[in-house]
C-alpha cells in the first residue's frame, strides 16, 4: 500500500517537471512513513534525525504516510526542520506549495511521466472498515474509500500503455471493493480489468477471510490472466484468540474456504499472515496455531510477535501478558516449520512446466520474475529473455524461496 502511495506521489511530480536525484542533490525529500509496528515507527524517528544534517533553508523535507494518521500536523512543532505534513493521498495542496517555492517550469512536464515498470500497484480501497483489536490502520489511514471502477480500469489500461504487463490491485481489506456507484465489487474489477489488451497479470491483496466470495475464487479458476495466489491473513488458528483479535471469523470457516480454493484451483498458492503472543496466548492456543499452519501447508507465512499500538482496542483493554522470550519462541518455531513446509511444497513443482513473467534480473545476472501461483522463479541460460516478457520454463531446481528452470522447448 505505501509503494502504491508513494508511486501515485512520485508520478505526480515526474508529471510536474520534477526528476528524481540522489539525496544530496535533491532540493526536496518525501518520507512515505509506516507505523504498523513500533519498529517502522522508530525507523522514520530516525530517518527524521538525519535529516536534519542535510536540512538546508533552501531544502524541503515532507512527511507523508500513516505517521500523519497517527500523529498528524503536531509532528512539525516536534521536528522543527519538517517543513510539510501531507495527507495521504491529499497530494495536490503540497504539489502546488512546491511548485510556488520552486519554479521548475523549464522541466518538461510528462502527462503520464514513465516510471511504470513490469508490475503496476493500483489502490482501489483507502482505509478499513474492519476493527481488529490488534490493528492501528483504521485509525491511521481511516474508513474505507472505494475508488470508482472506471477510474481504477482507466489507470490500468494507461499502466499498460507505459509498459506494465501486470497489476496488483489493492486494498487493506481488498474483497470488500465495491464500486461507489453500484457497478459491482471486487469481481466485476477484476472481469473488467483482465479484458484490458496487453495485461498479462491481474493479481490482487490483501483478502479477508471474512469478505472473501466464491465468485471471486471461480474468476481466479477460470481466467488466463487472474494469478492463481491468495493473500490470506489467518492471524490465529484458535478460535478464542480470533475472537478477541475481532476477526469475526473461525478457524472452521477458514478452512472452508481453502478447501473450495483447492477444489477450484488444485495448485493455487498460499500466503498468511500469523501474530504470536497475542494477548491471552496460552500454549495450547499456539499449538492450534501452529496444527493449522501445518495442516494447510501454506506456501508463506508472514509472523510477527504481537507489539501493542497504542490507540488500539488490544493495547488500551488487553494485558501484554505473553512474556516476550516466549514470543519469540513462538515465533522461531512457527518460522523453522514454515521454512520446512516452503521447501517441500517448491520441491513438488520440479519437473513442472510453468509460466514466468520476468521482472529484472538478479545479482547474478539471471532473469527472475514469478510464476501464476506468486513464487519467485529464475531463468537459467535466459540470455536475450527482458523484463516483461512471459515464458515457460521447466523447473529443474526449487529451494524454499525459489525455482530454477530452463527455458521450456
Ligand atoms: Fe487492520 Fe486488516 Fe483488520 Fe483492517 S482488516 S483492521 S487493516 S488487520
Amino acid at each position: 500500500m505505501n509503494s502504491a502511495d508513494s508511486e501515485t506521489l512520485a508520478r505526480r511530480l515526474l508529471a510536474a517537471g520534477y526528476v528524481e536525484e540522489p539525496l544530496d542533490r535533491a532540493d526536496v525529500a518525501i518520507l512515505n512513513t509506516c507505523v504498523v509496528r513500533q519498529a517502522s515507527e522508530d525507523r522514520v524517528y530516525s530517518k527524521l534525525h538525519e535529516l536534519r544534517e542535510w536540512k538546508t533553508p533552501e531544502r524541503t523535507i515532507a512527511l507523508t504516510g500513516c505517521l500523519v494518521g497517527k500523529e498528524g500536523a503536531g509532528l512539525r512543532s516536534r521536528f522543527a526542520h519538517l517543513d510539510a505534513v501531507v495527507p495521504i493521498g491529499d497530494y495536490e495542496p503540497f504539489v502546488a506549495e512546491l511548485e510556488a517555492r520552486y519554479d521548475y517550469s523549464q522541466g518538461e512536464a510528462l502527462p503520464h511521466a514513465g516510471r511504470t515498470g513490469v508490475s503496476h500497484y493500483v489502490r482501489v480501497i483507502q482505509g478499513c472498515d474492519h476493527n481488529c483489536t490488534f490493528c492501528i490502520v483504521p485509525r491511521v489511514r481511516g474508513r474505507e474509500k472505494h475508488v470508482p471502477i472506471d477510474a481504477v480500469v482507466a489507470e490500468c489500461r494507461q499502466a499498460v500503455a507505459d509498459g506494465a504487463r501486470e497489476v496488483v490491485l489493492l486494498g487493506q481489506n481488498v474483497d470488500d471493493y465495491h464500486d461507489p456507484a453500484g457497478r459491482g465489487g471486487l469481481a466485476a474489477l477484476v472481469r473488467r480489468v483482465e479484458a484490458i489488451p496487453g495485461l498479462k497479470r491481474v493479481r490482487f491483496l490483501t483478502s479477508h477471510p471474512q469478505d472473501l466470495e466464491v465468485e471471486l475464487l471461480e474468476v481466479m479458476a477460470e481466467s488466463q490472466v487472474v494469478c492463481r495466489e491468495l493473500q490470506l491473513p489467518v492471524q490465529s488458528g484458535d478460535d478464542a484468540v480470533l475472537k478477541r483479535m475481532a476477526r469475526g471469523y473461525q478457524t472452521r470457516h477458514y478452512r472452508g474456504i481453502i478447501e473450495t480454493a483447492r477444489r477450484l484451483m488444485p495448485d493455487v498458492g498460499l500466503a498468511t499472515d500469523v501474530i504470536v503472543g497475542f494477548p491471552g496466548e496460552s500454549e495450547q492456543a499456539y499449538l492450534n496455531t501452529r496444527a493449522l499452519v501445518e495442516e494447510i501447508e501454506f506456501d508463506v507465512v508472514h509472523i510477527a510477535m504481537y507489539s501493542p499500538r497504542p490507540g488500539t482496542y488490544a493495547a488500551t483493554r488487553m494485558a501484554d501478558d505473553v512474556p516476550h522470550e516466549e514470543k519469540l519462541r513462538r515465533l522461531n518455531d512457527l518460522l523453522a516449520l514454515s521454512r520446512q513446509i516452503a521447501t517441500r511444497k517448491t520441491a513438488r513443482w520440479v519437473g513442472r512446466d510453468v509460466e514466468v513473467l520476468v521482472e529484472g534480473r538478479d545479482e547474478l545476472q539471471r532473469p527472475f520474475g514469478r510464476i501464476r501461483q506468486g513464487k519467485r522463479a529464475v531463468v537459467l541460460r535466459g540470455g536475450d529473455v527482458r523484463p516483461g516478457d512471459v515464458i515457460n520454463i521447466r523447473v529443474m531446481q526449487a529451494t524454499a524461496g525459489q525455482l530454477l528452470g530452463l527455458p521450456a522447448a
